[in-house]
């Protein structure tokens, strides 16, 4: 891409910014320039913000959920019944989905979906660390719970393709949620209504 000329350490800042999702080079420049105007406690805290999660954040190595530790609060809870995984395309999804109280299994995130068009492919989501999870042999119920619109269920189905012949049951979320919609989003009766409306694929 083209910048504007400017100094090199806002055009280092516009690269970097033009590298985050949705931030097309337009966006990049308004937000480099007014990061320039910005006060220095407020840049300050933005960088501190940014490094906080990078340096206390983690993956949970079973659910890949972000976590403080490892495994995470969810994956370590004997409460819960670990024979069923819930396969959701982002962290935001398992706030949704507890909150409705309706679900006490394990989960798993894929951390995005299939998307030729974007170039996501099985190996850019976290795929394999979930097949690795089912060797252990415990799991009995998979539900796939990735959004209800063309992407989630092309993703769904690939999921019930790969997992379907290691004999355990496949349900995905009943079609309560409307299409195209995010789960994230769904208000917590819908939800619920989803989940217990589960059908084997
Ligand atoms: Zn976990």
């Amino acid at each position: 891409m083209d910048f504007l000329p400017t100094a090199q350490p806002v055009a280092r800042l516009i690269e970097e910014l033009h590298k985050l999702p949705g931030i097309g080079p337009k966006s990049a420049q308004r937000l480099a320039y007014f990061l320039l105007r910005t006060p220095e406690e407020e840049a300050r805290a933005l960088a501190e913000a940014i490094l906080a999660v990078k340096e206390k954040i983690i993956f949970c190595s079973q659910c890949q959920n972000i976590t403080e530790t490892d495994p995470c609060p969810i994956c370590q809870d004997k409460e819960r019944d670990h024979t069923k995984i819930c396969v959701v395309e982002e962290p935001l999804d398992i706030l949704a989905l507890e909150r409705t109280r309706g679900y006490n299994g394990l989960y798993h995130v894929l951390h995005g979906v299939l998307s030729p068009m974007e170039g996501v492919g099985p190996e850019e989501l976290r795929i394999k660390e979930l097949l690795d999870r089912l060797q252990g042999g415990s799991t009995q119920e998979i539900v796939l719970a990735t959004n209800p619109n063309l992407e989630g269920e092309a993703t769904a189905m690939y999921l019930h393709r790969l997992i379907a012949p290691l004999g355990i049951k496949v349900t995905r979320l009943a079609r309560g949620l409307p299409f195209g919609s995010d789960l994230e989003y769904a208000d917590e009766v819908t939800l619920t209504r989803a989940l217990e409306g589960r059908q084997e694929v």
